[in-house]
C-alpha cells in the first residue's frame, strides 16, 4: 500500500475493503489519489492483481508520481481528466482507455471510479477504483466494427471497382435531389455503358474483363469533381451524379469521359481500346425521383448507342415510347424463336453474261401474329442486342441448308445460297463447329455456301476473322464483303483479306447511278479496285435497266436487285429455278 498525504483509512481497512471489492467485482482494485481537482493524479495503493495486470510494483507508483497518467495513451489522456473531474464532483464513472503495461504492452482496461469522502469532514479522501483487462473484449468489439463496417462497405460498394453499388448510388442521388431542391440548383446524371465490353470477356476472359473494369472506375474517378460520385451499377454500366450541374456542363463532362476512356488501356500484355456511351438526365426536367432519373439516363445512353455508339445523348420524353417499343420486341422475338415464327426469303443473283440465276441471298423474314411481316433492318439490331443472333443465326444457316438439300433433290444445284452473318455470331464461340456440324447434317457441301460478313465485322475482329475464314475456306465456303462503301470503306483494307471471294456494293451508290453523276465514278471505281483484287462483283439493289447497263458496261460480273426480283419465298424460287431449267 502507499501512504497518502490524507488522514488515510486505515490500511488493513483499506486492504479488507479493496479485497472485498477485488473478490465481488472480480476486477483488479486501485486507488488513485489526488491532492486537488486540477492536479495530476498520482497512484497511493495498487493491489495483488493490479500488480499482476500491469507488472508494476507499489514502490514504481511511488517514486514516479505520473507513472499512472504518463502510461495511458496520449488519446485517452484528455478523456480521463475529463472523466477525473466528475469523479471529483460526486458522479461515479466507468471508462475505458489504453494503458502502457510494465513491459511496454499497451492494453485496454476498464476503469469504474468512484470518490470516496471523509465521513466526518466530508471532504475527498480519495479515488477507488477498480481496472478490467479489456483487451481481449476490446479487440473483439473492434473485430465486430470492422465486419460491420465490412458489411456496410459490401452492401454499400461495388467490390471489383471499389465504387459506390446502385444502393448507395440510390441514395446519393436522393441526397443529390434534396440538396439541388433546397439550393434551387440542377443536377445531371450520367449513365455509362462500355461499347462491346463482352468481346473483351468472351474473348479474352474474365481476368482482362475486370482488370479493364477496375481501370475505367478510376480513369471515370480522375475526370470528376470531389463533389461528384461515379458509382457502379454491375456489369459494365457505371453512373455518374455530377452535383449542381446543368446540361451544357453534363454535356462537358460527358466529352471528357469519353476521350478519356477512348485512350487505350494496358491490361498485362495487353492494349485494350473500348468506347462509351452515355445518356444524360437532367434532375428536375427528367424526372423527380432517383428511379425515374436513372431509367431516363439509361433510354438516353440506347439512344447513344444506336446512334453509333461513343456519343453521349439527352433524354427527352420520345425516348420513353421507343424504349417501349423495343422492350416488347425483344420480347416478341423470345416468344417467335420458340414458336419458329421465321422464314427464310431469297433473292436471286443473276450473272450478267448469261442472265442466269448464279446465286441466291438468304433473307430472313419474322412473321409477327399481329404486326404481320417484319423487316429484318427493324428486328435484328434488337436480336443482336438481346444476346438472340446467335439463336437466329443458327436457324437461318440451318434452314438455308435444309432448303439448299432440298433445292438439290429436285435437281437444281449450280448456284450459291448467301447467308449473312452478323458481328455478334463472329464474336461467339465455336461459330465454325457450328456451321461445319450444319453441313454435316444435313448433308451440304461447303462449296453451296457463300458467308456475308461486312466491313465493320471484319474490322472489328480482323484477327478471329480470319481464322474462322480459314477453316470455312477448307470445306469450300466461299466468302463476300457485304454492303461495300458504307463501313470504314478503306479500300486498302481488303487486301488484307486474301480469302474473300466477292465484294458486294452497296446499294446505296447503285441507286445514285444515273448519267453524269459522281456516284457513277465511284461505282466504276470499285469495280476496277475489286478486279484487281480478282474479286467478283455482285451489284446489290439494281432497279432499273440503266442501272443494269451501266454496271454491265463498267464490268461487274452479277447483280441482285428488283429489277430481276425482289426476295421471294422457297416456292417461288423454286418456280424461278424451274424456268431457268426448262429455258436451258
Ligand atoms: P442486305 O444483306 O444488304 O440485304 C439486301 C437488302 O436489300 C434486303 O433487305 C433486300 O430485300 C433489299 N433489296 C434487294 N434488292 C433491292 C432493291 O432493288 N431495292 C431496294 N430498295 N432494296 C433491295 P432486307 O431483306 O430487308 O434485309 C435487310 C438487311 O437485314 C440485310 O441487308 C441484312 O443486313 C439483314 N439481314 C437479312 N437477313 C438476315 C439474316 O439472316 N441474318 C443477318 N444477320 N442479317 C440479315
Ligand atoms: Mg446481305
Ligand atoms: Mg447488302
Amino acid at each position: 500500500m502507499l501512504a497518502t498525504s490524507y488522514p488515510a483509512l486505515a490500511a488493513s481497512n483499506l486492504e479488507n475493503k479493496i479485497s472485498r471489492l477485488e473478490h465481488l467485482l472480480s476486477v483488479a482494485p486501485l486507488t488513485i489519489y489526488s491532492r486537488s481537482p486540477f492536479s495530476p493524479f498520482s497512484i497511493t495503493f495498487i493491489s495483488k492483481s493490479v500488480k499482476e495486470l500491469t507488472g508494476f510494483e507499489a514502490d514504481d507508483f511511488l517514486n514516479l508520481p505520473n507513472l499512472w497518467i504518463d502510461n495511458v495513451h496520449p488519446e485517452d489522456v484528455e478523456q480521463i481528466y475529463s472523466n477525473l473531474h466528475h469523479v471529483l464532483l460526486g458522479e461515479p464513472i466507468i471508462q475505458k482507455y489504453r494503458f502502457k503495461m510494465k513491459n511496454g504492452e499497451w492494453k485496454w482496461l476498464r476503469e469504474r471510479l468512484k470518490l470516496v469522502k471523509d465521513r466526518a469532514t466530508d471532504k475527498p479522501l480519495e479515488i477507488v477504483g477498480g481496472w478490467t483487462d479489456m483487451s481481449e473484449l476490446i479487440h473483439a468489439e473492434n473485430a465486430l466494427i470492422q465486419s460491420q463496417e465490412k458489411i456496410q462497405r459490401l452492401a454499400h460498394y461495388d467490390s471489383l471497382t471499389n465504387l459506390p453499388n446502385r444502393v448507395l448510388i440510390t441514395e446519393r442521388i436522393e441526397q443529390a435531389i434534396h440538396f439541388s431542391d433546397r439550393e434551387n440548383w440542377n443536377f445531371s446524371l450520367l449513365f455509362l455503358d462500355l461499347d462491346d465490353f463482352k468481346i473483351v470477356n468472351d474473348s479474352l476472359g474474365h481476368h482482362y474483363g475486370d482488370a479493364l473494369l477496375q481501370q475505367v472506375a478510376a480513369r471515370l474517378q480522375k475526370n470528376l469533381r470531389t463533389v461528384d460520385t461515379a458509382g457502379r451499377l454491375g456489369g459494365d454500366e457505371f453512373v455518374v451524379i455530377l452535383s449542381n450541374t446543368n446540361a451544357n456542363g453534363a454535356a462537358n463532362v460527358a466529352r471528357k469521359i469519353i476521350n478519356s476512356l477512348k485512350e487505350p488501356f494496358n491490361v498485362d500484355d495487353k492494349v485494350l481500346s473500348i468506347q462509351t456511351s452515355i445518356g444524360i438526365s437532367v434532375y428536375p426536367e427528367n424526372g423527380r425521383d432517383s428511379h425515374t432519373l436513372t431509367r431516363h439516363a439509361d433510354i438516353a445512353m440506347y439512344q447513344a448507342k444506336s446512334a453509333g455508339r461513343g456519343q453521349h445523348c439527352f433524354f427527352n420524353i420520345k425516348m420513353n415510347a421507343i424504349l417501349e417499343h423495343r422492350l416488347a420486341m425483344e420480347r416478341d422475338l423470345r416468344v417467335a424463336i420458340s414458336e419458329n415464327q421465321f422464314l427464310l426469303h431469297y433473292q436471286p443473283q443473276i450473272d450478267l453474261a448469261s442472265r442466269k440465276i448464279v446465286g441466291v441471298e438468304a433473307l430472313i423474314r419474322w412473321h409477327h401474329p399481329l404486326r404481320g411481316l417484319v423487316s429484318p433492318v427493324d428486328f435484328i439490331p434488337i436480336a443482336e442486342d438481346a444476346d438472340l443472333i446467335n439463336t437466329i443465326g443458327e436457324w437461318v444457316l440451318k434452314q438455308a441448308c435444309e432448303d439448299i438439300k432440298a433445292w438439290e433433290k429436285a435437281g437444281f444445284s449450280g448456284f450459291k445460297v448467301a447467308v449473312n452473318l452478323s458481328l455478334r455470331q463472329l464474336q461467339a464461340e465455336q461459330l465454325f463447329e457450328k456451321v461445319s456440324t450444319i453441313l454435316k447434317q444435313t448433308g451440304v457441301d461447303g462449296s453451296r455456301l457463300e458467308l456475308e460478313l461486312t466491313e465493320s465485322v471484319m474490322m472489328e475482329n480482323h484477327a478471329a476473322t480470319v481464322d474462322f475464314m480459314t477453316q470455312c475456306k477448307d470445306l469450300g465456303i466461299h466468302f463476300s464483303i457485304d454492303d461495300f462503301g458504307t463501313g470504314y470503306s478503306s479500300l486498302s483494307y481488303l487486301t488484307k483479306l486474301p480469302l474473300l471471294d466477292i465484294l458486294k456494293i452497296d446499294r446505296s451508290f447503285v441507286q445514285e447511278i444515273s448519267p453524269h453523276n459522281d456516284a457513277n465514278t465511284i461505282v466504276s471505281a470499285i469495280v476496277n479496285m475489286a478486279k484487281s483484287l480478282r474479286l467478283n462483283v455482285i451489284a446489290e439493289g439494281v432497279e432499273t435497266l440503266e442501272q443494269l447497263n451501266y454496271l454491265q458496261e463498267c464490268g461487274c460480273d452479277t447483280v441482285q436487285g428488283f429489277y430481276f426480283s425482289c426476295p421471294v419465298n422457297f416456292e417461288i424460287l423454286t418456280q424461278q429455278l424451274t424456268q431457268q431449267f426448262t429455258e436451258n
